[in-house]
């Protein structure tokens, strides 16, 4: 976890004078920086997440767009999967049998404009290894156990692909409409550390 820290700052100190070095030669105005990243994020919430698997929840046909073309039934929502450059999202199906988890091993790639900024254990060292090599004990610190009969797939995030995790409709929801669908849905559950 210090290592991550650690390099945080680095890159932090990097950022910032790339930024100052930027601003000196008149290449980007002060405020400039900052209203990209504001732009980029506007709107970015967990609760788009939830919108699409709500929807996904109530209509079959969208789901079976969403699982073959995942970018494409999220932006049908008016959401975006992407980042700076078009990525292709794969949104993966929580089943009976089998439980998905996401992860980026190599740094902290995340669909960030669909589920927001990523939670800061989602960025430590110490999920980013684990949850490969012990997904049920990871998990379990999550409050989540699983039957033993449920195979854990671990989805390892790159630049071109995003994951987001489609969780079970949980049991007595049956009467819920997709509006109220959407508060049953949490953040954890769209990563796969929770199950709904
Ligand atoms: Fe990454």
């Amino acid at each position: 976890m210090s290592g991550d820290h650690h390099d945080d700052a680095l890159l932090s100190r990097q950022v910032r004078r790339l930024e100052t070095l930027l601003e000196e030669k008149g290449l980007v105005g002060r405020d400039t920086v900052d209203e990209v990243i504001d732009g980029f994020l506007a709107g970015a919430s967990p609760v788009n997440g939830a919108k699409v698997v709500a929807r996904a929840w109530t209509d079959p046909a969208y789901k079976a767009r969403l699982l073959e073309n995942g970018a494409a039934a999220v932006a049908e929502l008016g959401f975006d999967a992407g980042g700076v450059q078009p990525q292709r999202l794969r949104v993966v199906e929580n089943t009976e049998s089998v439980h998905n988890v996401i992860v980026c091993t190599l740094c902290s790639c995340y669909p960030l404009r669909l589920l927001g900024p990523s939670p800061g254990w989602y960025k430590s060292e110490a999920y980013r290894s684990r949850v490969v090599r012990d997904p049920r004990g990871v998990l379990a610190e999550f409050g989540v156990t699983l039957d033993d009969g449920v195979r854990v797939t671990v989805w390892d995030s790159s630049a071109e692909t995003r994951y987001m995790v489609l969780p079970r409709r949980p049991a007595g929801t049956g009467g819920m409409g997709e509006g109220e669908l959407v508060g049953v849905v949490s953040r954890n559950g769209l990563i796969g550390t929770g199950l709904v």
